[in-house]
C-alpha cells in the first residue's frame, strides 16, 4: 500500500510552536481531516483536499483517513496541541485494530505537537516542576464517577494536576466539581492557574487561589493547573503575573 496517514499537532496556536518535522508533514499532505478549527490552521493550498468536520465521532474520522490512504493518498490528520493528548492519534490506532487488517499495513505515523499543558507551564514559570498528571475532564468517552475517582486518587498524592476539557456548554458543572473535590483535599489558598487560548492573539492567564478560582469563570480554550502542596508563587508588582513554579526537591 503506498498510501499514508500521519497524525499531526498542530501546537496550542501561535504557528512559530509548531515543529518543522509537522510543517513538513503538512507540506506532504494530499488531504487534510480533522475538527473545522484546527483545520482552518492549516493554509490553503490547490492541491491539498480539506475535509474539515464539526465535533464528530472521533474514530469514524480515523476511518475516513484509512480509507483515504488505502486508496493510495497521503493523508494528514490534524489535531491542537499533541495529537496523542486527548486527541486524534488514539483514534487512529482504535480504528487500525478494530478495521480492515489490511491497514496495519500502511504508513501510519504521529508528528508531536507542544500540548496546552507544556505551553500554559512555560507561560506561568515551571508549575510542573516536579511530579504532575493530566486528566480530561470530559465525560463523553468515560464516566463520571471514573473522572473523580482518579482526580481524588492525584489530588491525595500531592501531583500538580493538570485538566484538559474543564467545562463546555454541554458540560456546565464538570469543572466546580472538580474545584470542590480539589476544595476538600487541599488548602484554600492553593494555586489554581486558569490559562485560556495560551499563545493565541485572545490568550488570558489567571494565577488565583483554589477558593478565587471555585467563583471564576472558564470555558472550553481553557486549561486548568491545580497547584500542589510545594507549588509557589513569585509575586513581581505592577500588576505583573507572579513567576508560578514548583520546586523538584520534595523534603525527606
Ligand atoms: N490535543 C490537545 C488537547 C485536546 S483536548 C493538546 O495537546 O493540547 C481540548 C482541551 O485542551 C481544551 O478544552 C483545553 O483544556 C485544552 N487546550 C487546547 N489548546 C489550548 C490552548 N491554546 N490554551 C489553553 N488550553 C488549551
Amino acid at each position: 500500500m503506498t498510501g499514508s496517514v500521519t497524525v499531526i499537532g498542530l501546537g496550542p496556536g501561535d504557528p512559530r510552536l509548531l515543529t518543522p518535522a509537522a510543517q513538513d508533514a503538512l507540506a506532504q499532505a494530499q488531504d487534510l481531516i480533522g475538527y473545522i478549527p484546527y483545520v482552518a490552521r492549516v493554509p490553503e493550498r490547490p492541491d491539498l483536499v480539506r475535509h474539515a468536520s464539526d465535533n464528530r465521532v472521533e474514530v469514524d474520522r480515523a476511518r475516513q483517513a484509512l480509507e483515504l490512504a488505502a486508496s493510495g493518498r497521503r493523508v494528514a490528520v490534524v489535531s491542537g496541541g499533541d495529537p496523542g493528548v486527548f486527541a486524534m492519534a488514539a483514534a487512529v490506532f482504535e480504528a487500525v485494530e478494530a478495521g480492515d487488517p489490511a491497514w496495519r499495513r500502511l504508513d501510519i505515523r504521529v508528528e508531536p505537537g507542544i500540548t496546552a499543558m507544556l505551553a500554559a507551564a512555560a507561560s506561568l514559570g515551571a508549575p510542573l516542576g516536579g511530579d504532575f498528571c493530566a486528566l480530561s475532564l470530559s465525560d463523553n468517552l468515560k464516566p463520571w464517577p471514573v473522572i473523580t475517582a482518579r482526580l481524588e486518587a492525584v489530588l491525595r498524592a500531592d501531583f500538580v494536576v493538570a485538566l484538559y476539557n474543564p467545562i463546555s456548554s454541554a458540560r456546565p458543572w464538570q469543572l466546580g466539581a472538580a474545584l470542590g473535590l480539589a476544595a476538600e483535599i487541599r488548602a484554600p489558598g492553593t494555586p489554581v492557574m486558569l490559562a485560556r487560548a495560551v499563545s493565541r492573539p485572545d490568550e488570558a492567564i489567571r494565577v488565583l487561589t483554589l477558593a478565587e478560582a471555585r467563583e471564576a469563570s472558564a470555558d472550553m480554550a481553557t486549561l486548568v493547573i491545580i497547584g500542589a502542596s510545594a507549588t509557589r508563587l513569585i509575586p513581581r508588582g505592577d500588576g505583573e503575573r507572579p513567576f508560578v513554579y514548583t520546586p523538584r526537591s520534595v523534603p525527606a
